[in-house]
């Protein structure tokens, strides 16, 4: 996906893009090789939805012919933190859910269908080719292809690194967050009735408990069910222990749609053990003509579901500097990814955190962040205005600053006040409300 937009991006700045892939792409819908990750539950955020359908103004209306689910993120999900659903209402900009696979080949063909992109399949890249000052193209193993900019998008197992070393450079200091993270996934036959109608189930996991899932309506009338765990949890693959496993998660919504759904196709597992960032905006010494993007940059812990849509905030910050000419452009890129990064960095890290196992810094401003996230959450079981706040946030669509606005303080403490004098005189709110 990284390397479908920066091709995009590319071909408003150069003669011609190449795009060369190790895996050979057929035109289907099916999951392949090379994106292990896409067998499982793969949402794009709003912010993301907003570039690709700026980028592939066709994207959405092609999703749709595929058999996409149209959705309002809020008014048709049921988002569960603190015990309880997010108040429903619209966001006012609904987006497309469907498969990875499905998302992948339809912006692909929207790539295809731009005159100036090739495609060089079934090639591995082995090498840059580097002339001591710049990269000058990459060595695959059916020889070197020439470029005057090179872009590894070879997603988290980039060897970027590893070839900075060898060539003499410095390799960019890592960041690494420990998750151990088990993804199962399932898909499901969908039923008109399942969930009153309601397209996406998430309940994230908590930092005792560490289960969570997701499940989102897609094409072909299915579901994906994915179930997590952290640190040793994990759903097993075969059906009764999956069930089962649906049924421990702190909210039943999960369990009751698939206790009697009819499974399709094979299950798939896939393990996460850490968020990684590489801090290239940190580097001295860089070659020329080349840049690294999307996951080789920095892979975030997936439950967020912030890969792809960061990816396509790389390809804005990408356009803006390569508008601005191509003097120092790694220097400038790597600058402006790691401020698209930060963000859904720190609100990965900083809610992994919560967990005791979790490695990292838990200075006073995650603490507190925390601290005040629990509380708005639970405001935000009743009150539309803090549960979109949040979502917004979590969309990318707006910072996290904006949670902190005078407006939503306000209603975050007098909810906070109100549901100690409830309690206090003994009335207690519905610990699971779905109302809208
Ligand atoms: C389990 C899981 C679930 C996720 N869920 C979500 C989600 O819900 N929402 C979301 O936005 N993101 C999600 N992500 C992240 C998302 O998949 C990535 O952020 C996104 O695909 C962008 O990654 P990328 O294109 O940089 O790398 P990748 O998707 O890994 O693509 C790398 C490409 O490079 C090719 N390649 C690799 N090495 C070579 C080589 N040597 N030569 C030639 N080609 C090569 C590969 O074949 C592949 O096509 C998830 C990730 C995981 C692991």
């Amino acid at each position: 996906m990284a390397g479908l937009i920066a091709a995009r991006v590319l071909s408003e700045f150069f003669e011609k893009v190449t795009i060369v892939e190790r895996d050979n792409l057929q035109n289907n819908n099916l999951p392949r090789r090379g994106v292990p990750q896409g067998r499982h539950a793969h949402g794009i955020l709003a912010s993301g939805t907003e570039i690709l359908t700026d980028l592939f103004p066709d994207l959405e209306k092609e999703l749709v012919k595929s058999g996409a689910v149209y959705a309002d993120v809020l008014n048709d999900g049921r988002w569960y933190f603190e015990g309880a659903c997010l108040r429903r209402s619209a966001t006012g900009r609904p987006g497309v859910m469907a498969s990875r696979p499905l998302l992948e080949s339809t912006v692909r063909r929207q790539v295809q269908n731009v005159d100036n992109i090739d495609f060089v399949t079934g090639r591995s890249i082995r090498e840059l080719a580097f002339d001591g000052q710049a990269v000058k193209g990459v060595i695959t193993e059916g020889g070197i292809i020439g470029a005057n900019l090179t872009i590894d998008a070879t997603g988290r197992g980039s060897k970027t690194p590893e070839w900075l070393r060898s060539i003499g450079l410095p390799s960019p200091a890592e960041e690494r967050v420990e998750v151990q993270l088990k993804y199962t996934t399932r898909f499901f036959k969908r039923r008109s009735n399942d969930l009153d109608g309601d397209t996406i189930v998430l309940i994230p996991p908590t930092p005792e408990g560490k289960r969570g899932g997701v499940a989102l309506a897609q094409e072909d009338r299915s579901w994906v069910v994915t179930l997590f765990g952290h640190f040793g949890h994990g759903a097993p693959e075969d059906l009764d222990g999956f069930i089962a496993y649906a049924k421990g998660l702190p909210v039943n919504d999960i369990y009751e749609l698939i206790r009697d759904a009819e499974p399709v196709g094979e299950p798939a597992t896939i393990r996460f053990p850490a968020s990684v960032r590489r801090r290239y905006e940190k580097l001295k010494t860089f070659p020329d003509a080349f840049l690294v993007f999307g996951d080789a940059i920095c892979s975030f812990n997936p439950i967020y579901g912030q890969g792809m849509s960061v990816a396509a905030l790389q390809g804005l910050a990408l356009k803006t500097e390569l508008t601005n000419g191509y003097d120092n452009l790694a220097r400038r890129f790597f600058n402006r990814a790691g401020n698209v990064i930060d963000t859904p960095w720190s609100v990965a890290v900083g809610t992994d955190l919560r967990m005791p196992e979790t490695v990292g810094k838990r200075t006073f401003g995650v603490k507190l962040i925390n601290w005040y996230m629990a509380k708005l959450h639970r405001c935000g079981h009743n009150d539309a205005e803090a549960a979109r706040a949040f979502i917004k946030v979590a969309q990318l669509q707006e910072g996290p600053e904006t949670l902190f606005r005078p407006s939503i303080v306000r209603r975050v403490f007098s909810h906070e006040l109100r549901s100690r004098v409830g309690r206090e005189n003994g009335i207690t709110s519905a610990r699971i409300s779905t109302a809208s």
